[in-house]
């Protein structure tokens, strides 16, 4: 599906992709451990991952206690899967709500939820996620309708492609679950510029690449508002909030918001 057959060379094209998208193994997390170069594996008898992976290809398997790159990246995959309210850390220490979400991620898919992540579970990862490192269904594109270049916001480009990225994935998880229709993607990060152009708040997770404002789809905007309070949202305005009955808006990042008055949120 995603060019499996020449994955060795996309492997090399990847790292490339990893250092203009800011989420360089080498240089993102100082402690890491000998990061993982996203090359080809080949299966072994000693239960080695056995899919060669264009975006990512984790090396072994990962439980509570690891750290690491390969971890930081794990989160990343599983950061919609916080539980009800939460949101977990991306930051390469493998801890129980990093287990917890792995846990669930599992659970969602129907592999053995066991809460430790080894050549089953990073092979439905590899299933979900595009060369670029994005989720199957959700595209930088999308999350990006105000310039090329991630420049202008309230933190680096690189950092706001980073944010958005985890973004994706908790929008991937928040699908999954609400039966794998499509989730309409109106807009996402902004410059300083463009949020103010379209008269966004004054601090809005907007301008970090956090946010994401939904389309209405299949599902309309109180589920959507409703569901994505059991994906990592710590941000939700919808219906009924000013500004929002048009569409429902959804931020990870600090502190919890959420108003939806007329979905009863
Ligand atoms: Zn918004």
């Amino acid at each position: 599906m995603r060019s499996r057959p020449i994955g060795f060379l996309l492997a090399t094209l990847a790292g490339a992709t990893f250092a203009l998208g800011g989420v360089s193994p080498a240089s993102a997390s100082p402690d890491a451990a000998t990061p993982t170069a996203p090359t080809a594996r080949t299966a072994t008898a000693s239960g080695d991952i056995g899919t060669a992976d264009a975006c990512y290809t984790w090396g072994g398997t990962l439980r509570e206690g690891s750290s690491g790159e390969a971890v930081r990246q794990l989160q990343i995959r599983v950061a919609g899967y916080p539980g009800t309210g939460n949101q977990i850390a991306i930051d390469g220490a493998f801890g129980p709500a990093t287990k917890a979400a792995v846990t669930r991620f599992q659970a969602a898919y129907g592999l053995a939820a066991d809460g430790i992540a080894g050549p089953a579970t990073f092979n439905k990862i590899y299933q979900l996620q595009d060369n670029d490192c994005t989720p199957v269904n959700f595209t930088y594109a999308e999350l990006n309708r105000c310039n090329s270049d991630w420049s202008g916001g309230k933190v680096s480009a690189a950092t706001a492609r980073a944010n958005a990225l985890v973004t994706m994935w908790k929008l991937q998880a928040m699908r999954h679950a609400m039966g794998d229709r499509p989730i309409t993607v109106n807009g996402g990060f902004r410059s300083v510029s463009c949020n103010s152009a379209v008269g966004g708040a004054a601090n809005s997770r907007h301008m970090y690449g956090h946010a994401a404002d939904l389309g209405a789809g299949p599902q309309g905007f109180c589920a959507l508002a409703q569901a994505a309070r059991n994906h990592g949202f710590t941000e939700i305005l919808g219906p009924g909030y000013p500004g929002h009955n048009d569409h429902t808006h959804v931020a990870g990042g600090s502190g919890r918001f959420w108003s939806a008055p007329s979905c009863g949120i």
